[in-house]
């Protein structure tokens, strides 16, 4: 058996399509959405992930803004730049590239962006509201693979759902998500006992361990359906995810790297920044 490739990129082609009509259909009421992304110093792997918003957004019809701010910008001077456009009415989502340099912190870069504009999720009251279940935005990469479980008819309804890792970013918010659509939900770490036993009672496993080929196919019950978030270099720069690529021949579905996962993150960016624009709109 080999797994059905969960094609990120095809549905992330779709769903920007719809996002584009929309946009389109909101300009002719007045409102553009916009999307203000800053970028402190400059990290390359960042870079690429900067600019690949900004592509994004014109293909989905969006406003930009982008901030290159040298590494050497101080913590008060970023905040006074987000206050700007936590107050501009031409932005309705604002993204701060993370990580930010050292002498910056990342918390207070997340608390002071207005909850109504972070479409990353990441503002304690965003986090709050996906907690018990009622919030606009989701963040974008655990999003992105609630879209791809959709897309497959795949239900995690009284499943067994096993994430493994437990970042803020990705780990946390995948397990509630999961949660609220009714999965039985294991979240796992570098702490975890018995991993592999826990990943075979996986229905539905996603690895977010940020490991290249940690997830091994000794670790996967056969028809499970295998999320890979992981983006890692492999010895030969090449990029790889969490998974390896065997567990294809035991897993029932599965998200390639690059092409799964990957792609849906920055679709989803957008979903909230349309979202955010409608909000603040009223529509
Ligand atoms: P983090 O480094 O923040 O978290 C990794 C998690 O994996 C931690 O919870 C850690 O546990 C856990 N872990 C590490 N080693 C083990 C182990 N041996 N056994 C079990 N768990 C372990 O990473 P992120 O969540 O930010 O990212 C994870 C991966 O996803 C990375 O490859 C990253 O590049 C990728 N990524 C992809 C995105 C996309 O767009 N597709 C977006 C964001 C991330 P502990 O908490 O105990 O340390």
């Amino acid at each position: 058996m080999s797994a059905v490739k969960m094609d990120g990129k095809a549905l992330s082609d779709k769903v920007r399509g719809s996002i584009l009509a929309e946009t389109e259909a909101l300009k002719k009421k007045g409102v553009t959405p916009g999307l203000a992304v800053i970028i402190v110093g400059n990290d390359p792997a960042s870079e690429i992930y900067v600019r690949n918003k900004e592509k994004a957004c014109a293909a989905c019809g969006f406003y930009s803004e982008k901030y290159a701010l040298p590494a050497q910008t101080t913590q008060d001077e970023l905040l006074g730049l987000i206050d700007q456009l936590n107050r501009s009415p031409q932005i309705s989502g604002i993204l701060c590239q993370l990580p930010v340099p050292d002498h910056i912190s990342e918390q207070a870069v997340i608390n002071a962006i207005d909850p109504k504009k972070d479409v990353d999720a990441f503002h304690p009251v965003n986090v709050g509201r996906i907690m018990v279940g009622s919030f606009d935005f989701a963040p974008c990469t655990p999003a992105g693979v609630m879209e791809l479980l959709d897309e497959y008819g795949i239900d995690p309804k009284g499943r067994e759902c096993v994430v493994v890792g437990r970042s803020n970013i990705v780990g946390k918010p995948m397990g509630m998500l999961l949660l609220h659509r009714h999965g039985t939900v294991t979240i796992c770490h570098s702490r975890t006992q018995n991993l592999a036993e826990v990943c075979r009672r996986a229905d539905i496993l996603v690895a977010a361990v940020g490991k290249a080929g940690f997830i091994t196919p000794d670790m996967i019950k056969d028809g499970a359906v295998v999320i890979d978030v992981g983006i890692n270099r492999d010895a030969n720069g090449k990029v790889c995810g969490d998974v390896d690529p065997a567990v294809m021949d035991k897993a029932a579905f599965m998200t390639p790297v690059p092409g799964g996962a990957g792609p849906m993150t920055i679709t989803m960016l957008m979903k909230n920044t349309l979202t955010a624009a409608k909000l603040q709109n009223g529509l």
